[in-house]
């Protein structure tokens, strides 16, 4: 993703009632601060916001937190949120790094991670930083909860190869998968995110795998 200052982003960000300003204050108390007992979703690195954001508008019984690390991204979200007529009140941004999320909820305080298009970072001495890694699956492994599942989509098709290896040797289970998305079985429900709208229609084919922790 392009990624250019923007003017006034930290400001607006920092004053908006939809981000949680303090999200470590919130570790194992996000059910009370949604008010109900609805499960919660987290989509990770969410960038503009589309994907989450039409998931909460379509279930109002689930709450949603868009994690996202760059300001200048997720601004697009709350302008978005403010172009609503009646903004959400099932879903919340975070700016924060993925790295940091043991620190934001508390064990198994989440029913589904969302990883949409993660970075790739195609050199090998950058792979720890991919969000299939060895680094982050155990992270995730403490926050979801125990029949809670991880769904990956990618257009990438080295990254989605090299999740396919590095999920099983972290001990998860591949419930399923597909190189070819939008022509699968897997389709149906399907919610597009940004790069996804934009990748299929470059014509490319869009991977996606569900993994859960079932043996
Ligand atoms: N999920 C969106 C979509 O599919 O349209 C955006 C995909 S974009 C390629 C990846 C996004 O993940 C970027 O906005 C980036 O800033 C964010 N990101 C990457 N690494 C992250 C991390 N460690 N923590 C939080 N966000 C991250």
């Amino acid at each position: 993703m392009r990624l250019r200052h923007i003017k006034g982003a930290e400001e607006e960000i920092a004053e908006s009632p939809y981000v949680v300003q303090d999200p470590q204050s919130l570790k194992g108390r996000w059910h009370e601060f949604f008010g109900n007992d609805n499960p919660i979703r987290i989509e990770v690195g969410m960038g503009k916001g589309k994907f989450i954001m039409e998931l909460a508008q379509m279930n109002p019984d689930i709450n949603y937190v868009g994690i996202e690390k760059y300001s200048s991204v997720l601004i697009r979200a709350l302008e978005k949120m403010s172009e609503m007529e009646t903004p959400l009140d099932n879903i919340r941004f975070v700016r924060m790094d993925a790295e940091a999320i043991t620190k934001v909820f508390g064990a198994g305080e989440v029913d589904r991670i969302y990883l949409n298009f993660s970075d790739p970072w195609p050199k090998d001495r950058h792979a720890k930083r991919r969000l299939t890694s060895d680094r982050f699956l155990p992270i995730y492994d403490q926050i979801l909860k125990k029949d809670g599942i991880i769904e990956f989509k990618t257009d990438n098709q080295d990254l989605f190869r090299y999740s396919l290896e590095s999920i099983p040797e972290a001990g998860w289970t591949v419930d399923a998968h597909t190189f070819d998305l939008h022509n699968s079985e897997m389709a149906e429900g399907n919610v597009m995110t940004e790069y996804e709208t934009k990748f299929c229609s470059e014509g490319k084919p869009i991977c996606k795998l569900v993994a859960s922790r079932k043996k």
